[in-house]
């Protein structure tokens, strides 16, 4: 097959992580007999620099040219400070998002088996979780509001509301993605107080019986975050409104180690989707060799899985990387004190070579 894949390379570390990812694609479809490709697409404090714009004119058309979308990451101090939202390369996360209406956020958090000794957690190592947190609706999209009030000083208000529509789509997708993985789904509320999550809740009761192989449970937001401390173990895939996952998406990543490991995805009811590590720019380690590119390769496999429906090509992806792992192989960031460390490219030659 062919595949047509834009390259939001963006700053600090993002040209060197999305460098190392390309390469783990161009062997994949050598092994699997695949054509890809890549089209450059400026996006971020970059494209501030090179035309003025964090979201240059015309990217989410160049964009939606394609089959699917590999971001590095955006943004870095040099950019930090304006108040002009075309100057600041998180106008242009919010405006992709919006405009491929990538409306549902997947950021799986495992433990990689080589990795086990660096979760904080003492008991629990068998942690293999997907938050699908909802990216496009709730409070950090409502309407904002600030005023003078005669007898309590200065009140602000921030609007959560969800519809119908929004809700049935995002828990869809949580179901869907539980048949994939095993069958079981826990919803994350705040049923108890909140008229959103009784709506929500609501809502994920009736699809629940439209898919009466999966195991279905509520939980409240403030047990979810302490359960998955206590024992992440129990969860698969837990689905959420926008800041309750933003929250408990973060803390599961934390729990299984480093930020250098973590891919996500987001996607939306039609092509493209976009993949992309959890972390940052990096701009402390950018340049220098040291940014572990696995998040990025891994986010790689995501896109093969969810976007191409090719399952095998992805867990060749996701396997390579544990034998390189299982080697002993670490960059800094993952490394015990004294162990042998490897730089980005190294790191993304090792992978290569498994496949
Ligand atoms: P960050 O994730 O860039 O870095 C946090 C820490 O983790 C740093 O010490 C960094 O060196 C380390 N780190 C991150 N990725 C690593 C990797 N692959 N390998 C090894 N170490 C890694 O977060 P930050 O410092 O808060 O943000 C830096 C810049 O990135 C900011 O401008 C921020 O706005 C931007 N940012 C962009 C995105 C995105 O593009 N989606 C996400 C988060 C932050």
């Amino acid at each position: 097959m062919n595949y047509k894949i834009a390259l939001i390379k963006g700053d600090g570390i993002g040209p060197e992580v999305v460098g190392e990812a390309v390469k783990v694609m161009d062997a994949i479809g050598e092994k699997f007999g695949h054509q890809f490709e890549y089209v450059d697409i400026l996006m971020g404090g970059c494209a501030i620099d090179a035309v003025g714009k964090s979201y240059p004119d015309g990217t989410a058309e160049k964009c939606r040219a394609c089959d699917a979308v590999l971001l590095g990451a955006v943004g870095g101090p040099k950019w930090g400070h304006s108040t002009d939202p075309d100057k600041r390369p998180e106008t242009a996360l919010l405006s992709i998002r919006k405009d491929l209406g990538l409306y549902a956020n997947l950021r799986p958090a495992a433990l990689r088996p080589a990795l086990a000794e660096s979760c904080p957690l003492k008991n629990d190592k068998n942690i293999d979780l997907m938050i699908v947190r909802e990216l496009t609706g709730g409070v950090y999209f409502g309407k904002r509001d600030r005023y003078q009030t005669e007898d309590r000083g200065e009140e602000a208000s921030d609007l959560m509301a969800y519809s119908e529509k929004e809700i049935e789509r995002i828990g869809r997708r949580g179901f869907e993605l539980a048949r994939l993985r095993s069958k079981k789904l826990a919803s994350v509320d705040k049923a108890n107080v909140l008229e959103t999550s009784r709506l929500w809740r609501q809502i994920m009761h009736r699809l629940a019986e439209e898919y009466p192989d999966v195991a279905y449970e509520d939980v409240l937001v403030d047990n979810a975050a302490m359960q998955l401390v206590r024992d992440p173990g129990q969860f698969d895939v837990v689905v959420t409104e926008n800041m309750f996952g933003d929250i408990l998406s973060d803390e599961a990543s934390m729990i299984t180690g480093s930020i250098g490991l973590l891919p996500s995805a987001s996607i939306g009811d039609t092509a493209p989707g976009l993949y992309e590590p959890i972390h940052g720019s990096a701009p402390d380690i950018a340049g220098q060799d040291k940014a572990n590119p696995i998040a990025t390769i891994l986010s790689v496999a995501m896109m093969f899985r969810y976007s191409f429906d090719l399952p095998a090509e992805a867990k060749a992806i996701e396997e390579a990387v544990d034998a390189v792992l299982n080697e002993g192989w670490r960059t800094a960031d993952i490394a015990k004190p004294g162990e042998e460390v490897i730089g980005t490219v190294k790191m993304g030659e090792l992978i290569r070579a498994k496949l």
